[in-house]
């Protein structure tokens, strides 16, 4: 680590301990944000607030006038019973940080301790905002933006950690995750016995049919050199083999990583349930679930990204592909221009070969300084006009 100031890396750790062994389900971060907006509190000199009953924001304004610039950690915990077998382990039964959000969390305090004390080298601001409830979909994200988070934010950053090696930082310079949606299908036939199926509807021989059509959609539709998935994962119809049930019940997920993509994978699926239906006479009921849109990164703030993160990296940091996962930062990069980056927390090699939602997941927390000193770095490369080499 090449920091040019000083990180409380003991201090990120104690907090991170702290909130893991404490978690709180999205929309319920209650305790999670007393926490933030008392140790932001006992920072002095920020503007600290609550949109939200869960969230906190907090406002540093630099020594000069300029622009803002953000940084986002998300706080929320999943409904998992943890099995890491750490001594900080969750204390709430069911409740468990196994996506990192608590490091998210205990990085960005720490990033926000260094830039109250780096205060006098800024011209414009920072707002640090602690955002609730990313994991369960319409998100807190979007909350904070449509209440005007962002209102007179410039640009965004924010960062995940992920199963890398530690302390490596990807950044992405499209696409740094996928849009996820997916869609309920009720396929109505008309019941009859196995042994007159012509008197009935066959709502299985329909299903059937559409599972194979949707599998053309991504492979006849979509530019191969796009990233799209559609993967019908849930199939059930009838109870007994010499019975034609009434319905048969489809549920099926789509991600994709563009937005025209996106559209053309949503009304090519309609098309193939409408055409495959009425060739059998069959009725449908489609249910569409919107899930997150695609954090597109902006190639000009993911390159102040990887530039500050090289700074504190070194050769460990390099752009790369994003996340086949969804993220809701989406809802802030679609209204300013931000970036995404991935931090390495560990791999097999250190004993965690667990990804992200897995009830042995942890991290490695060497990699929470190279957290904090990339969040800091970001801010002073784009804020810090008192510094008269850039390297
Ligand atoms: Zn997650
Ligand atoms: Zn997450």
């Amino acid at each position: 680590m090449a920091a040019q100031f000083d990180i409380p890396t003991e201090q990120v750790v104690a907090w991170r301990r702290h909130l893991h062994a404490h978690p709180e389900l999205s929309y319920q971060e209650h305790q999670t944000a007393d926490f933030v907006a008392a140790t932001l509190d006992g920072f002095g000199g920020l503007e600290v607030t609550r949109p939200t009953e869960t969230s906190v924001v907090a406002v540093l304004r630099g020594a000069r006038p300029g622009k803002t610039v953000a940084l986002r950690a998300d706080m929320d915990a999943l409904p998992l019973t943890e099995e890491t077998g750490v001594e900080f382990a969750s204390t709430v039964p069911g409740v468990m940080h196994a996506c990192g959000h608590d490091a998210h969390t205990a990085m960005l305090l720490g990033a926000a301790q260094v830039l109250v004390g780096l205060r006098e080298r800024l011209s414009g601001a920072v707002k640090f905002i602690f955002q609730h409830a990313e994991e369960q979909p319409p998100g807190g994200a979007l909350e904070l933006a449509e209440d005007g988070v962002l209102v007179d934010v410039d640009a965004i950053f924010g960062l995940h950690v992920m199963n890398q090696p530690v302390g490596s930082v990807i950044v992405p310079t499209g696409p740094a995750s996928t849009s996820a949606d997916g869609f309920w299908l009720t396929i109505k036939g008309q019941g009859s016995h196995g042994s007159m199926p012509q008197k009935g509807i066959d709502p299985i021989l329909v299903a059937s049919q559409v599972v194979l059509a949707l599998n053309t959609v991504t492979s006849r539709s979509i530019d191969p050199t796009h990233m799209a998935v559609v993967s019908v994962g849930m199939l059930q119809a009838g109870d007994a083999p010499n019975v034609i049930p009434d319905t048969a019940r489809l549920g099926v997920s789509v991600r994709t990583t563009d937005a025209d993509d996106r559209a053309t994978v949503a009304r090519r699926c309609e098309e193939i349930v409408q055409g495959v239906c009425d060739a059998y006479g069959a009725a449908y009921d489609i249910d569409w679930v919107r899930g997150y849109a695609v954090v597109d990164n902006d190639p000009e703030m993911a390159a102040v990204a990887l530039a500050a993160a090289r700074k504190i990296a070194g050769d460990a940091a390099s752009e790369g592909p994003g996340t086949s996962a969804s993220e809701d930062f989406s809802a802030y990069t679609q209204r300013v221009p931000g970036a995404f980056l991935f931090l390495g927390a560990g791999t097999a090699q250190d004993g965690l070969p667990f990804q992200n939602h897995h009830p042995k997941f942890d991290i490695v927390e060497d990699c929470l300084p190279v957290g904090v000193g990339t969040h800091v770095q970001i801010v002073l490369d784009l804020l810090d006009d008192t510094q008269e080499e850039a390297r």
